[in-house]
């Protein structure tokens, strides 16, 4: 089989066993003809391989990612300042959307013979990829930093794959990595089987929101993988005629790691490592992202921006996401929803625009050491202790 993978900024194509990066030293994508596609006419039993036919790769391997639910969130209208429809990619089987890309990277690696995927991450990826190689009998190496909290690790490890833990800079970990001779394919964040796997996001929001249509997307991003893969499907459907307006795609970082962001407010046409500070995204502390130029031409084609927002705000969105939707995220997720008051109170975004929020990653396997509101009582004073929390 050979693939052609292109570059969206200098067009150059390649094999997709030859190169990962281009030789202008942009990331690559698959050319996908979208222009016969339609909304498939078949149950939603499939998750994302509903859309197989714009995909690389079609044989399913593992546990399906896909078929989130898009929520329509009117109790966090108010504080979100639009109709907020929130896009659950907690729900996909290792808690974030991870595993879209996934899928699609292991099972090349299954149609092309290979024995051994590897990966780079701050945990998320580390464990999805896990979770797939294993669905599939492949080796797995996993590459993450050697701060990675030990809870992430053990999660990782009940996937039993290789984890190395590196002392040393991300980007340069990520970038060498892609041109290793060792015989592990790669699946880094924003490669291009990554890319298309993760496109059937933006897919499946439009195929739920149908016949309306959603004025915003708004996204954490990192390394920029899911932004361009956001802005590949939006581009896709609208060649195939399904959307009348592309939407505005914004995208989100957190001000202590933000240098896509800064890019953005600086009029830069691309984006430069920034030294970070700590955050508690820290899925999304990405000081030297890999995709973040082709993000910045995302959402300027596309009339969005980039911002970014301090971790208080991450927070607050992060419980009001828990006690007013009814999930929990992951700080790097609540992202979007901080996103989206800002927004909102920049005038980006109007009251009456309907705008989908990814909610990308789980918060119920995060730890946090945060006070629990909790009384002990006695069984023999239930009645009681009820009634003077009920207040009767
Ligand atoms: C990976 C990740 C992101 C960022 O995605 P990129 O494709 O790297 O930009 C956002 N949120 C969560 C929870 C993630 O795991
Ligand atoms: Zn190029």
């Amino acid at each position: 089989m050979t693939r052609q993978v292109r570059c969206y900024d200098c067009a150059e194509t390649y094999g997709i066993d030859d190169r990962k990066r281009c030789t202008c030293g942009e990331p690559l994508w698959f050319e996908t003809d979208s222009s016969s596609f339609e909304w498939p006419d078949e149950e939603w039993t499939t998750g994302m391989w509903r859309y197989a036919d714009v995909l690389p790769v079609t044989d399913p391997v593992g546990v399906p990612p896909g078929t989130t639910p898009l929520v329509r969130a009117a109790r966090i209208d108010e504080y979100a300042g639009c109709r907020l429809h929130v896009k659950n990619e907690a729900q996909n089987p290792t808690g974030s959307f991870k595993d879209r890309g996934t899928a699609v990277g292991v099972g090349y690696a299954v149609q092309t013979d290979r024995d051994w995927i590897g990966t780079v991450s701050h945990g998320n990826m580390a464990l999805s990829t896990s979770a797939y190689a294993a669905s599939a009998g492949l080796e797995c190496a996993v590459f993450v930093p050697a701060d990675t909290p030990v809870e992430r690790l053990e999660l990782i490890d009940r996937h039993d794959p290789h984890i190395f833990r590196v002392e040393g800079d991300y980007g340069r970990l990520y970038a060498e990595t892609l041109a290793l001779e060792t015989g592990v394919w790669f699946i880094n964040s924003d490669t291009p089987l990554r890319v298309a796997g993760q496109k059937t996001v933006a897919y499946e929001i439009f195929e739920q929101l149908h016949p309306a249509e959603p004025d915003a997307l708004v996204l954490p991003i990192s390394s920029g993988g899911q932004a361009s893969a956001v802005w590949k499907a939006v581009r896709e459907l609208e060649s195939a005629g399904l959307i009348d307006d592309v939407p505005r795609l914004y995208f989100v970082q957190a001000a202590a790691c933000d240098p896509i962001a800064t890019a953005y407010r600086n009029g830069e046409s691309v984006v430069t490592p920034v030294v970070a500070d700590e955050t508690i995204a820290i899925s999304i502390a990405n000081s030297d992202p890999p995709s973040g130029t082709r993000a910045l031409v995302a959402a300027r084609d596309t009339g969005g921006t980039v911002i970014s927002v301090p971790d208080n705000e991450i927070r607050d969105a992060m419980a009001r996401v828990a006690t007013s939707v009814g999930t929990d995220v992951e700080p790097s997720s609540a992202v979007a929803v901080a996103g989206v008051r800002r927004l909102s109170r920049s005038g980006d975004v109007g009251a009456d625009d309907d705008v989908a929020a990814i909610l990308t990653g789980s918060g119920y396997k995060e730890r946090y050491d945060a006070e629990v509101d909790s009384r002990t009582i006695d069984l023999d004073d239930l009645e009681q202790d009820l009634a003077s929390v009920v207040g009767r």
